[in-house]
């Protein structure tokens, strides 16, 4: 994913634009090496969605197996990322 898609749609915010879905052909070897030693690799700054510039991650949800481009939500220790299939079938 290149770092300008982190920064489209300006109009848009925070909560609308993620999570991204990223299809699985499109997460490069390094990344699901990262994800696999610390959970989350970083995909970039996104400068336009938040009052500060925010580090996107990308991460693979333990439930559904999907990867979700997303920002880190809650205070730690209580960290975590959503996953947008998961949040479409708690809607539906
Ligand atoms: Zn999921």
């Amino acid at each position: 994913m290149k770092s300008e898609m982190l920064n489209a749609y300006p109009e848009m915010s925070a909560g609308q634009y993620y999570p991204m879905r990223m299809p699985s052909v499109a997460v490069s070897l390094l990344h699901r090496v990262r994800i696999r030693m610390f959970g989350m690799s970083k995909v970039g700054l996104d400068e336009v969605h938040f009052s500060a510039p925010t580090t996107i991650w990308l991460s693979e949800c333990r439930a559904c197996g999907a990867w979700n481009v997303d920002y880190i939500h809650g205070f730690w220790p209580n960290e975590y990322f959503n996953c947008k299939p998961c949040m479409a079938q708690k809607e539906a």
